[in-house]
């Protein structure tokens, strides 16, 4: 379920910030294949309990020009906080802090966000409609972001099939262009649960919107090893084969 008090949902261990040695952090702007280097984080006076903290970045909100606003919890209390400033790339420049504004948020790793930015933003609707307890949609929600993922990552793997992946329906889309049988099998099921979620007849009538989130994750899991073992193989080739 979704927690409430953080208001950040990390499927997986927080890879988006980093710090260079002079102290300057990097961070991937959410649901967007791109980075910027924040000069230095300022600390705050949390505005749930009023500890003065560094606090720990859970990324990028929004971002206007030079403008920014990230979300960042307090060590203390694990409240959310946006600070804010107009211009990042100063670094005398003014943050303000204030409460964040509640809405849950799942930040994905690099590489379902380059397969599909597009999967993550409906996916956050999605998450945001579950938070304001409109069931059904967020239903439909997951359902349209599973879509996304399922053929951006067809398309990833097989650009040159685009217009077929366009146009063919998600079941289609599955047993025709993804080979690693475990992505596959899950694929299908979360293919299968997206259709009770759009559709007048329900078939898994056990399983709701929170089992479809639950095998989107896994899809995405599966998806992340896939691309990490893919790297590393291509890192390390079979000497013996040369
Ligand atoms: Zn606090």
């Amino acid at each position: 379920m979704i927690d409430l008090k953080r208001t950040i949902k990390l499927p997986a261990e927080n890879d988006h910030a980093k710090e260079n040695e002079d102290g300057s952090v990097e961070v991937r702007l959410l649901n967007k294949n791109q980075t910027i280097t924040l000069k230095r984080i300022p600390s705050i006076k949390c505005q749930y309990c009023g500890a003065e903290t560094l606090p720990v970045l859970v990324g990028v909100l929004e971002l206007k020009g030079k403008a920014c606003t990230i979300g960042a919890y307090c060590t203390e209390c694990e409240h959310t906080n946006q600070i804010s400033t107009k211009d990042y790339t100063d670094p005398d420049t003014e943050w303000t802090v204030k409460k964040a504004d509640g809405r849950p948020r799942c930040f994905f790793k690099d590489p379902i966000i380059k397969i599909s930015e597009k999967f993550c933003s409906i996916y956050n609707e999605a998450l945001y409609a579950e938070y304001l307890k409109l069931r059904d949609i967020c239903g439909v929600g997951y359902r349209k972001a599973l879509e996304f993922l399922i053929k951006d990552y067809c398309i990833y793997l097989h650009p040159e099939r685009k217009q077929a992946i366009i146009r063919d329906d998600l079941g289609k889309c599955i047993a025709e262009n993804i080979d690693n049988p475990t992505i596959k099998e899950v694929a299908s099921r979360a293919a299968w649960l997206g259709n009770d979620e759009s559709h007048y007849e329900k078939r898994w009538t056990n399983k709701n919107f929170r089992d479809l989130d639950h095998i989107i994750t896994l899809l995405c899991d599966a998806i992340e090893q896939d691309e990490k073992i893919k790297s590393l193989l291509a890192e390390m080739p079979d000497q013996k084969k040369k």
